[in-house]
Protein backbone atom coordinates (compact mmCIF):
# COMPACT_ATOMS: atom_id res chain seq x y z
CA UNK A 1 0.00 0.00 0.00
CA UNK A 2 1.55 3.75 -0.89
CA UNK A 3 -0.07 5.11 1.68
CA UNK A 4 0.61 4.67 5.44
CA UNK A 5 -2.45 3.74 8.53
CA UNK A 6 -2.54 7.92 8.90
CA UNK A 7 -3.22 7.90 4.85
CA UNK A 8 0.69 9.85 4.13
CA UNK A 9 1.97 8.75 0.85
CA UNK A 10 4.99 6.87 1.84
CA UNK A 11 8.85 6.41 0.33
CA UNK A 12 9.72 3.12 -1.27
CA UNK A 13 12.99 1.60 -0.51
CA UNK A 14 14.69 -1.63 -0.53
CA UNK A 15 11.61 -3.32 -1.79
CA UNK A 16 9.11 -2.15 0.70
CA UNK A 17 6.95 1.25 1.77
CA UNK A 18 9.26 2.66 4.66
CA UNK A 19 6.76 3.42 7.65
CA UNK A 20 6.53 7.78 7.96
CA UNK A 21 8.23 9.88 10.60
CA UNK A 22 6.01 12.08 11.50
CA UNK A 23 7.88 15.27 12.05
CA UNK A 24 8.84 15.12 8.13
CA UNK A 25 5.90 15.50 6.29
CA UNK A 26 4.40 18.55 3.32
CA UNK A 27 0.95 18.61 2.49
CA UNK A 28 -0.45 17.88 -0.86
CA UNK A 29 -3.43 19.78 -2.28
CA UNK A 30 -5.26 19.15 -4.90
CA UNK A 31 -5.34 22.15 -7.76
CA UNK A 32 -8.54 22.31 -9.01
CA UNK A 33 -10.04 22.97 -5.50
CA UNK A 34 -7.23 24.28 -3.59
CA UNK A 35 -7.86 21.54 -1.18
CA UNK A 36 -5.17 19.66 0.83
CA UNK A 37 -5.97 15.88 0.05
CA UNK A 38 -2.97 14.11 1.80
CA UNK A 39 0.42 14.61 3.40
CA UNK A 40 3.84 12.94 2.50
CA UNK A 41 6.99 11.72 3.87
CA UNK A 42 9.58 13.76 3.06
CA UNK A 43 13.30 11.86 2.42
CA UNK A 44 15.69 12.44 4.69
CA UNK A 45 19.40 12.32 4.31
CA UNK A 46 19.66 8.71 5.71
CA UNK A 47 16.28 7.43 3.56
CA UNK A 48 17.98 8.34 0.60
CA UNK A 49 21.56 6.98 1.43
CA UNK A 50 19.20 3.59 2.19
CA UNK A 51 17.67 3.83 -1.24
CA UNK A 52 20.88 4.27 -2.98
CA UNK A 53 22.59 1.57 -1.24
CA UNK A 54 19.51 -0.67 -1.74
CA UNK A 55 19.86 -0.11 -5.49
CA UNK A 56 23.50 -0.89 -4.97
CA UNK A 57 22.69 -3.93 -3.59
CA UNK A 58 20.12 -5.09 -6.09
CA UNK A 59 23.09 -4.47 -8.77
CA UNK A 60 25.50 -6.65 -7.04
CA UNK A 61 22.85 -9.20 -6.55
CA UNK A 62 22.64 -10.05 -10.14
CA UNK A 63 19.69 -7.60 -11.31
CA UNK A 64 22.94 -6.26 -13.67
CA UNK A 65 23.74 -9.35 -15.16
CA UNK A 66 19.79 -10.71 -15.65
CA UNK A 67 19.27 -11.73 -19.07
CA UNK A 68 17.83 -8.78 -21.33
CA UNK A 69 15.07 -11.42 -22.28
CA UNK A 70 14.41 -11.45 -18.69
CA UNK A 71 14.24 -7.87 -18.40
CA UNK A 72 12.27 -7.20 -21.02
CA UNK A 73 9.33 -9.96 -20.17
CA UNK A 74 9.24 -7.64 -16.74
CA UNK A 75 8.75 -4.49 -18.54
CA UNK A 76 6.13 -5.84 -21.03
CA UNK A 77 4.30 -7.53 -17.52
CA UNK A 78 4.65 -4.17 -16.05
CA UNK A 79 2.57 -2.89 -18.92
CA UNK A 80 0.33 -5.32 -19.00
CA UNK A 81 -0.14 -4.69 -14.97
CA UNK A 82 -0.23 -0.61 -15.21
CA UNK A 83 -3.41 -1.26 -17.99
CA UNK A 84 -5.20 -3.65 -15.53
CA UNK A 85 -4.55 -0.59 -12.75
CA UNK A 86 -5.76 2.14 -15.13
CA UNK A 87 -7.96 3.70 -13.47
CA UNK A 88 -6.27 4.14 -10.80
CA UNK A 89 -3.79 5.55 -11.97
CA UNK A 90 -5.56 8.26 -13.72
CA UNK A 91 -7.35 9.05 -9.92
CA UNK A 92 -3.92 9.62 -8.53
CA UNK A 93 -2.67 11.83 -11.79
CA UNK A 94 -5.84 13.42 -11.85
CA UNK A 95 -5.52 14.04 -7.43
CA UNK A 96 -2.30 15.53 -7.75
CA UNK A 97 -2.67 17.64 -11.15
CA UNK A 98 -6.17 18.52 -11.71
CA UNK A 99 -6.01 17.66 -15.12
CA UNK A 100 -9.13 17.03 -17.25
CA UNK A 101 -9.80 12.90 -17.02
CA UNK A 102 -9.99 12.68 -21.03
CA UNK A 103 -6.11 13.71 -20.89
CA UNK A 104 -5.13 11.80 -18.21
CA UNK A 105 -6.31 8.89 -19.82
CA UNK A 106 -5.93 9.57 -23.66
CA UNK A 107 -1.98 11.04 -22.48
CA UNK A 108 -0.67 10.87 -19.64
CA UNK A 109 -1.71 7.05 -18.16
CA UNK A 110 -1.42 5.67 -21.68
CA UNK A 111 1.82 6.46 -22.44
CA UNK A 112 2.73 4.69 -19.10
CA UNK A 113 2.71 1.22 -20.94
CA UNK A 114 3.46 2.82 -24.14
CA UNK A 115 7.08 3.87 -22.91
CA UNK A 116 7.27 0.29 -20.94
CA UNK A 117 6.84 -1.66 -24.17
CA UNK A 118 9.09 0.33 -26.77
CA UNK A 119 11.48 -0.05 -24.39
CA UNK A 120 11.42 -3.43 -23.99
CA UNK A 121 10.84 -3.44 -28.20
CA UNK A 122 14.28 -1.18 -28.18
CA UNK A 123 16.40 -3.57 -25.43
CA UNK A 124 15.55 -6.38 -27.08
CA UNK A 125 16.47 -5.90 -30.23
CA UNK A 126 19.39 -3.87 -29.73
CA UNK A 127 22.73 -4.37 -31.88
CA UNK A 128 26.37 -3.16 -30.51
CA UNK A 129 29.12 -1.74 -32.60
CA UNK A 130 31.67 -3.80 -34.02
CA UNK A 131 34.94 -2.55 -36.48
CA UNK A 132 37.61 -4.60 -38.38
CA UNK A 133 41.01 -2.51 -38.30
CA UNK A 134 43.72 -3.34 -40.63
CA UNK A 135 46.73 -3.19 -39.17
CA UNK A 136 50.28 -3.20 -40.52
CA UNK A 137 51.98 -6.27 -42.26
CA UNK A 138 47.90 -7.57 -43.62
CA UNK A 139 46.70 -8.27 -39.73
CA UNK A 140 43.76 -7.02 -38.56
CA UNK A 141 41.66 -6.41 -35.60
CA UNK A 142 38.53 -6.57 -34.24
CA UNK A 143 37.09 -3.91 -32.05
CA UNK A 144 33.38 -4.88 -30.46
CA UNK A 145 31.73 -2.54 -27.48
CA UNK A 146 30.22 -4.39 -24.30
CA UNK A 147 27.49 -2.14 -23.11
CA UNK A 148 26.99 -2.20 -19.36
CA UNK A 149 24.67 -0.62 -17.19
CA UNK A 150 25.69 2.77 -16.35
CA UNK A 151 24.49 1.60 -12.00
CA UNK A 152 22.59 3.32 -9.77
CA UNK A 153 20.83 5.85 -11.60
CA UNK A 154 19.31 8.90 -10.00
CA UNK A 155 16.08 10.10 -11.79
CA UNK A 156 14.17 13.59 -11.45
CA UNK A 157 11.22 14.63 -13.28
CA UNK A 158 8.73 17.99 -12.94
CA UNK A 159 4.93 17.48 -11.94
CA UNK A 160 3.45 18.30 -15.33
CA UNK A 161 3.24 15.04 -16.77
CA UNK A 162 4.53 13.21 -14.10
CA UNK A 163 4.09 9.79 -15.23
CA UNK A 164 4.46 9.93 -18.46
CA UNK A 165 7.87 11.75 -18.00
CA UNK A 166 8.99 8.96 -15.28
CA UNK A 167 8.48 5.96 -17.06
CA UNK A 168 10.06 7.68 -20.30
CA UNK A 169 13.16 7.57 -17.90
CA UNK A 170 12.64 4.11 -15.76
CA UNK A 171 11.73 2.14 -18.55
CA UNK A 172 15.03 2.45 -20.51
CA UNK A 173 16.81 2.33 -17.31
CA UNK A 174 15.39 -0.61 -16.40
CA UNK A 175 15.89 -2.31 -19.55
CA UNK A 176 19.78 -1.78 -20.04
CA UNK A 177 19.98 -3.20 -16.20
CA UNK A 178 20.19 -0.55 -14.04
CA UNK A 179 18.93 0.19 -10.53
CA UNK A 180 17.10 3.43 -10.11
CA UNK A 181 16.33 5.87 -7.03
CA UNK A 182 13.37 8.34 -8.54
CA UNK A 183 12.28 12.10 -7.13
CA UNK A 184 9.32 13.02 -8.30
CA UNK A 185 8.59 16.17 -7.96
CA UNK A 186 6.71 17.04 -4.72
CA UNK A 187 3.77 18.87 -6.56
CA UNK A 188 2.90 15.05 -7.75
CA UNK A 189 3.89 12.41 -5.81
CA UNK A 190 1.42 9.72 -6.38
CA UNK A 191 1.81 7.81 -9.71
CA UNK A 192 5.88 6.91 -8.78
CA UNK A 193 4.60 5.38 -5.72
CA UNK A 194 2.29 3.35 -7.61
CA UNK A 195 4.69 2.18 -9.90
CA UNK A 196 5.91 0.64 -7.18
CA UNK A 197 3.24 -1.21 -6.50
CA UNK A 198 3.26 -2.19 -9.83
CA UNK A 199 6.91 -3.14 -9.71
CA UNK A 200 6.90 -5.42 -7.26
CA UNK A 201 3.53 -6.95 -8.37
CA UNK A 202 5.43 -8.04 -11.54
CA UNK A 203 8.43 -9.42 -9.43
CA UNK A 204 11.08 -6.68 -10.02
CA UNK A 205 13.63 -7.56 -7.73
CA UNK A 206 13.83 -5.07 -4.26
CA UNK A 207 16.01 -2.12 -4.11
CA UNK A 208 15.88 -2.06 -8.56
CA UNK A 209 13.17 0.83 -8.14
CA UNK A 210 13.24 3.34 -5.05
CA UNK A 211 11.07 6.58 -4.57
CA UNK A 212 12.23 9.15 -2.06
CA UNK A 213 9.81 12.24 -1.71
CA UNK A 214 10.64 15.78 -1.06
CA UNK A 215 11.82 18.82 -2.20
CA UNK A 216 15.38 20.21 -4.21
CA UNK A 217 17.66 22.42 -2.49
CA UNK A 218 18.49 20.97 1.26
CA UNK A 219 15.82 18.18 0.63
CA UNK A 220 15.73 14.72 -1.40
CA UNK A 221 16.49 16.63 -4.67
CA UNK A 222 20.01 17.36 -3.43
CA UNK A 223 20.55 14.50 -1.16
CA UNK A 224 19.95 12.40 -4.33
CA UNK A 225 22.20 14.07 -7.04
CA UNK A 226 24.79 15.25 -4.16
CA UNK A 227 24.69 11.09 -3.18
CA UNK A 228 28.65 9.76 -4.07
CA UNK A 229 26.91 6.64 -4.47
CA UNK A 230 25.48 7.56 -8.20
CA UNK A 231 26.17 6.70 -11.30
CA UNK A 232 24.28 9.27 -13.74
CA UNK A 233 21.50 11.78 -13.21
CA UNK A 234 18.64 12.04 -15.60
CA UNK A 235 16.52 15.06 -15.25
CA UNK A 236 13.67 16.66 -16.54
CA UNK A 237 12.74 20.14 -15.26
CA UNK A 238 13.60 23.35 -15.69
CA UNK A 239 16.66 25.08 -16.92
CA UNK A 240 17.43 27.05 -13.85
CA UNK A 241 17.37 23.35 -11.66
CA UNK A 242 19.36 22.23 -13.85
CA UNK A 243 22.62 24.50 -14.08
CA UNK A 244 21.82 23.90 -10.17
CA UNK A 245 21.82 19.94 -10.48
CA UNK A 246 25.21 20.14 -12.78
CA UNK A 247 27.24 21.88 -10.40
CA UNK A 248 26.46 19.60 -7.78
CA UNK A 249 27.22 16.24 -9.89
CA UNK A 250 30.43 17.77 -11.62
CA UNK A 251 32.84 17.55 -8.58
CA UNK A 252 32.22 13.58 -9.02
CA UNK A 253 31.72 13.79 -13.03
CA UNK A 254 29.09 11.75 -13.58
CA UNK A 255 27.01 11.47 -16.76
CA UNK A 256 23.84 14.03 -16.61
CA UNK A 257 21.27 13.86 -19.23
CA UNK A 258 19.05 17.00 -19.08
CA UNK A 259 15.57 17.78 -20.91
CA UNK A 260 14.91 21.42 -19.59
CA UNK A 261 12.55 24.31 -20.44
CA UNK A 262 10.89 25.96 -23.74
CA UNK A 263 10.21 29.35 -25.52
CA UNK A 264 8.79 27.67 -28.53
CA UNK A 265 8.09 29.18 -31.84
CA UNK A 266 5.43 28.37 -33.95
CA UNK A 267 5.55 29.74 -37.25
CA UNK A 268 2.38 30.14 -39.65
CA UNK A 269 2.70 31.19 -43.35
CA UNK A 270 0.62 32.30 -45.12
CA UNK A 271 -0.88 29.09 -47.54
CA UNK A 272 -1.77 27.59 -44.84
CA UNK A 273 -5.19 25.85 -44.65
CA UNK A 274 -6.57 28.14 -42.10
CA UNK A 275 -8.61 25.92 -39.74
CA UNK A 276 -5.97 23.15 -39.68
CA UNK A 277 -3.30 25.25 -38.29
CA UNK A 278 -5.60 27.25 -35.96
CA UNK A 279 -6.65 23.29 -34.76
CA UNK A 280 -2.91 22.61 -34.37
CA UNK A 281 -1.95 25.91 -32.76
CA UNK A 282 -5.12 26.08 -30.24
CA UNK A 283 -3.21 22.66 -29.48
CA UNK A 284 0.22 23.52 -28.79
CA UNK A 285 -0.92 26.87 -26.74
CA UNK A 286 -3.47 25.44 -24.98
CA UNK A 287 -2.70 21.71 -24.02
CA UNK A 288 -1.92 20.87 -20.34
CA UNK A 289 -2.92 24.69 -19.41
CA UNK A 290 0.40 25.43 -21.38
CA UNK A 291 2.46 23.18 -18.88
CA UNK A 292 3.97 21.13 -21.32
CA UNK A 293 7.40 21.81 -22.20
CA UNK A 294 7.16 21.64 -25.91
CA UNK A 295 4.09 24.28 -26.03
CA UNK A 296 4.05 26.61 -28.18
CA UNK A 297 4.32 30.53 -26.28
CA UNK A 298 5.58 32.36 -29.29
CA UNK A 299 3.39 32.64 -32.82
CA UNK A 300 4.82 34.65 -35.74
CA UNK A 301 2.42 34.96 -38.11
CA UNK A 302 3.19 36.26 -41.98
CA UNK A 303 1.26 39.66 -42.25
CA UNK A 304 -1.39 38.79 -45.04
CA UNK A 305 -2.79 36.21 -42.39
CA UNK A 306 -2.37 37.98 -39.33
CA UNK A 307 -5.73 39.17 -37.99
CA UNK A 308 -7.49 35.83 -39.34
CA UNK A 309 -5.07 33.49 -37.13
CA UNK A 310 -5.31 36.31 -34.01
CA UNK A 311 -9.39 36.01 -34.21
CA UNK A 312 -9.24 32.29 -34.98
CA UNK A 313 -7.29 31.39 -31.88
CA UNK A 314 -8.90 33.73 -29.35
CA UNK A 315 -12.36 32.39 -30.58
CA UNK A 316 -10.84 28.59 -30.29
CA UNK A 317 -9.28 30.03 -26.78
CA UNK A 318 -12.36 31.52 -25.20
CA UNK A 319 -14.52 28.24 -26.16
CA UNK A 320 -11.85 26.30 -23.98
CA UNK A 321 -13.92 24.27 -20.85
CA UNK A 322 -12.52 24.76 -17.25
CA UNK A 323 -14.87 22.90 -15.17
CA UNK A 324 -14.23 20.06 -13.12
CA UNK A 325 -11.25 17.39 -14.11
CA UNK A 326 -13.75 14.29 -13.39
CA UNK A 327 -16.14 16.02 -16.28
CA UNK A 328 -15.41 14.70 -19.50
CA UNK A 329 -16.32 17.79 -21.72
CA UNK A 330 -13.47 20.02 -19.32
CA UNK A 331 -10.94 20.54 -22.28
CA UNK A 332 -8.30 22.92 -19.79
CA UNK A 333 -7.54 22.07 -15.80
CA UNK A 334 -5.85 24.75 -13.30
CA UNK A 335 -1.80 25.33 -13.24
CA UNK A 336 -0.22 23.26 -10.91
CA UNK A 337 -0.06 25.35 -7.28
CA UNK A 338 -0.97 29.04 -6.35
CA UNK A 339 2.66 29.72 -6.69
CA UNK A 340 2.92 28.88 -10.26
CA UNK A 341 -0.04 31.15 -10.73
CA UNK A 342 1.75 33.75 -9.23
CA UNK A 343 4.42 33.54 -11.62
CA UNK A 344 2.36 33.36 -14.54
CA UNK A 345 0.56 36.24 -13.49
CA UNK A 346 3.31 38.04 -12.65
CA UNK A 347 4.20 37.69 -16.65
CA UNK A 348 0.19 38.73 -17.47
CA UNK A 349 1.23 42.18 -15.75
CA UNK A 350 4.64 42.08 -17.63
CA UNK A 351 3.14 41.97 -20.28
CA UNK A 352 0.69 44.61 -19.68
CA UNK A 353 3.15 47.08 -19.19
CA UNK A 354 5.16 46.70 -22.39
CA UNK A 355 1.98 47.35 -24.61
CA UNK A 356 0.40 44.26 -25.15
CA UNK A 357 -3.04 43.83 -25.91
CA UNK A 358 -4.72 41.13 -24.84
CA UNK A 359 -6.96 39.35 -27.23
CA UNK A 360 -8.15 36.51 -25.38
CA UNK A 361 -8.22 35.47 -21.46
CA UNK A 362 -6.10 38.13 -19.55
CA UNK A 363 -7.06 37.10 -15.85
CA UNK A 364 -8.29 34.71 -13.32
CA UNK A 365 -12.09 33.38 -14.24
CA UNK A 366 -14.81 32.83 -11.77
CA UNK A 367 -15.67 28.72 -11.68
CA UNK A 368 -17.93 28.97 -8.77
CA UNK A 369 -17.48 28.27 -4.89
CA UNK A 370 -15.97 24.84 -5.40
CA UNK A 371 -13.33 25.72 -7.83
CA UNK A 372 -12.02 29.35 -6.71
CA UNK A 373 -9.51 28.36 -4.42
CA UNK A 374 -7.88 25.97 -6.82
CA UNK A 375 -5.00 27.83 -9.02
CA UNK A 376 -7.29 28.50 -12.21
CA UNK A 377 -5.80 30.95 -15.11
CA UNK A 378 -7.69 31.45 -18.62
CA UNK A 379 -5.98 30.76 -21.61
CA UNK A 380 -4.74 34.14 -22.79
CA UNK A 381 -3.49 35.50 -26.12
CA UNK A 382 -1.17 38.69 -26.68
CA UNK A 383 -0.12 40.92 -29.36
CA UNK A 384 1.97 44.07 -29.80
CA UNK A 385 4.76 42.37 -28.26
CA UNK A 386 7.89 41.75 -29.74
CA UNK A 387 11.24 39.48 -28.95
CA UNK A 388 12.40 42.47 -26.73
CA UNK A 389 9.85 41.67 -24.16
CA UNK A 390 10.42 39.21 -20.89
CA UNK A 391 7.23 37.89 -21.89
CA UNK A 392 8.48 36.45 -25.16
CA UNK A 393 11.80 35.78 -24.13
CA UNK A 394 11.15 33.90 -20.94
CA UNK A 395 9.43 30.30 -20.41
CA UNK A 396 6.13 30.87 -18.58
CA UNK A 397 4.75 27.69 -18.90
CA UNK A 398 1.24 29.04 -19.00
CA UNK A 399 -1.61 29.00 -21.56
CA UNK A 400 -0.53 31.79 -23.15
CA UNK A 401 0.83 33.25 -26.48
CA UNK A 402 2.13 36.23 -28.29
CA UNK A 403 1.48 36.37 -32.10
CA UNK A 404 3.85 38.54 -33.79
CA UNK A 405 3.97 39.23 -37.39
CA UNK A 406 6.66 38.61 -40.26
CA UNK A 407 7.05 39.06 -43.31
CA UNK A 408 9.64 37.15 -44.56
CA UNK A 409 10.66 33.25 -44.44
CA UNK A 410 13.93 34.37 -43.49
CA UNK A 411 12.59 36.84 -40.46
CA UNK A 412 10.41 34.05 -39.47
CA UNK A 413 13.29 31.78 -38.80
CA UNK A 414 15.33 34.61 -37.33
CA UNK A 415 12.57 35.38 -34.96
CA UNK A 416 12.21 31.79 -33.81
CA UNK A 417 15.91 30.90 -33.29
CA UNK A 418 16.13 34.73 -31.41
CA UNK A 419 16.59 32.91 -28.06
CA UNK A 420 18.59 31.24 -25.71
CA UNK A 421 16.02 27.84 -25.38
CA UNK A 422 16.05 25.19 -27.83
CA UNK A 423 13.48 22.67 -27.74
CA UNK A 424 11.09 22.66 -30.39
CA UNK A 425 9.22 24.45 -32.91
CA UNK A 426 6.10 24.19 -35.47
CA UNK A 427 5.96 25.24 -39.16
CA UNK A 428 2.47 25.28 -40.59
CA UNK A 429 2.53 25.81 -44.27
CA UNK A 430 0.81 23.87 -47.35
CA UNK A 431 4.33 24.56 -49.21
CA UNK A 432 6.07 21.11 -48.61
CA UNK A 433 9.83 22.41 -50.22
CA UNK A 434 9.36 25.99 -47.52
CA UNK A 435 8.05 23.42 -44.47
CA UNK A 436 11.39 21.61 -44.46
CA UNK A 437 13.55 24.10 -45.40
CA UNK A 438 12.20 25.77 -42.44
CA UNK A 439 12.00 23.43 -40.56
CA UNK A 440 15.44 22.17 -40.36
CA UNK A 441 16.76 25.67 -39.96
CA UNK A 442 15.49 25.59 -36.44
CA UNK A 443 18.06 25.55 -33.81
CA UNK A 444 15.63 23.07 -31.59
CA UNK A 445 15.60 19.12 -30.94
CA UNK A 446 12.50 18.26 -32.57
CA UNK A 447 10.95 20.66 -35.30
CA UNK A 448 7.45 19.80 -36.56
CA UNK A 449 5.15 20.31 -39.70
CA UNK A 450 1.82 20.85 -39.74
CA UNK A 451 1.82 18.75 -36.76
CA UNK A 452 2.67 19.38 -32.93
CA UNK A 453 3.41 16.99 -29.62
CA UNK A 454 3.70 13.40 -32.54
CA UNK A 455 6.50 11.75 -30.82
CA UNK A 456 8.17 8.82 -31.92
CA UNK A 457 9.67 7.19 -29.35
CA UNK A 458 12.45 5.36 -31.35
CA UNK A 459 13.64 8.58 -32.41
CA UNK A 460 16.60 10.95 -30.29
CA UNK A 461 14.48 13.51 -28.20
CA UNK A 462 15.80 16.69 -26.36
CA UNK A 463 17.46 19.91 -26.75
CA UNK A 464 19.83 22.76 -27.83
CA UNK A 465 21.08 25.77 -25.99
CA UNK A 466 19.09 25.98 -22.46
CA UNK A 467 16.77 23.31 -23.54
CA UNK A 468 19.24 20.44 -22.84
CA UNK A 469 22.24 18.35 -22.61
CA UNK A 470 21.92 14.94 -24.20
CA UNK A 471 19.30 12.87 -26.43
CA UNK A 472 17.10 10.22 -25.12
CA UNK A 473 14.48 8.00 -26.79
CA UNK A 474 15.22 4.87 -28.82
CA UNK A 475 18.84 3.89 -29.28
CA UNK A 476 20.05 7.42 -27.78
CA UNK A 477 18.33 5.76 -24.41
CA UNK A 478 20.35 2.94 -25.00
CA UNK A 479 23.51 5.03 -25.07
CA UNK A 480 22.86 7.29 -22.08
CA UNK A 481 21.68 4.36 -19.44
CA UNK A 482 24.80 2.66 -20.69
CA UNK A 483 28.43 2.53 -20.32
CA UNK A 484 30.45 1.00 -22.98
CA UNK A 485 33.80 -0.94 -22.97
CA UNK A 486 36.11 -1.37 -26.20
CA UNK A 487 37.35 -4.94 -26.54
CA UNK A 488 40.15 -4.75 -28.77
CA UNK A 489 41.66 -8.35 -30.36
CA UNK A 490 44.40 -8.98 -32.30
CA UNK A 491 43.04 -11.26 -35.31
P1 LIG B 1 11.81 22.16 -11.46
O1 LIG B 1 13.13 22.32 -12.11
O2 LIG B 1 11.37 23.15 -10.46
O3 LIG B 1 11.73 20.73 -10.72
C1 LIG B 1 11.98 19.53 -11.40
C2 LIG B 1 12.39 18.47 -10.38
O4 LIG B 1 13.65 18.83 -9.82
C3 LIG B 1 11.44 18.34 -9.20
O5 LIG B 1 11.35 16.98 -8.83
C4 LIG B 1 12.13 19.15 -8.12
O6 LIG B 1 11.80 18.78 -6.81
C5 LIG B 1 13.58 18.83 -8.42
N1 LIG B 1 14.55 19.82 -7.93
C6 LIG B 1 14.38 21.14 -7.74
N2 LIG B 1 15.53 21.71 -7.29
C7 LIG B 1 16.45 20.72 -7.22
C8 LIG B 1 17.82 20.66 -6.83
N3 LIG B 1 18.48 21.76 -6.44
N4 LIG B 1 18.45 19.47 -6.87
C9 LIG B 1 17.81 18.35 -7.29
N5 LIG B 1 16.51 18.34 -7.65
C10 LIG B 1 15.83 19.51 -7.62
O7 LIG B 1 10.76 22.03 -12.65
P2 LIG B 1 9.18 21.92 -12.53
O8 LIG B 1 8.63 23.24 -12.16
O9 LIG B 1 8.82 20.72 -11.72
O10 LIG B 1 8.80 21.56 -14.06
C11 LIG B 1 8.61 22.51 -15.05
C12 LIG B 1 9.85 22.66 -15.89
O11 LIG B 1 10.19 21.40 -16.48
C13 LIG B 1 9.64 23.60 -17.07
O12 LIG B 1 10.80 24.41 -17.22
C14 LIG B 1 9.51 22.66 -18.28
O13 LIG B 1 9.83 23.23 -19.50
C15 LIG B 1 10.45 21.57 -17.89
N6 LIG B 1 10.15 20.34 -18.62
C16 LIG B 1 11.00 19.94 -19.63
C17 LIG B 1 10.69 18.80 -20.37
C18 LIG B 1 11.58 18.33 -21.49
O14 LIG B 1 11.40 17.20 -21.93
N7 LIG B 1 12.52 19.13 -21.97
C19 LIG B 1 9.54 18.08 -20.07
C20 LIG B 1 8.72 18.51 -19.04
C21 LIG B 1 9.02 19.65 -18.32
Amino acid sequence: MTRSSEGWIRNFVDGGFVDPDENRGFDKSDPATGHVFTRVHEADEALVDRAVASARRALDHGWSDTPVRERVALLRRAADRIEERFEEFVAAEIADTGKPVTQARELDVARAPANFRAFADIAATAGQESFITDLTGGKQALNYAVRKPLGVVAVIVPWNLPLLLLTWKVAPALACGNAVVVKPSEETPSTATLLAEVLEEVGLPRGVYNVVHGFGSGSAGEFLTAHPGIDGVTFTGSSATGTHVMRTVAPRVRPVSFELGGKNAAVVFDDVDLDEALTGLSRSVFTNTGQVCLCTERVYVQRKIFDDIADGLAERAARLRMSTPADAATTTGPLISQAHRKKVLGYFELAEQAGAKVIAGGGVPDLGAALNSGSWIEPTLWTGLTNADRAVREEIFGPVAALIPFDTEEEAVALSNDTEYGLAATVWTNDIRRGHRVAQQMRVGISWINTWFTRELRAPFGGAGLSGIGREGGESSLHFYTEPTNVCVQL
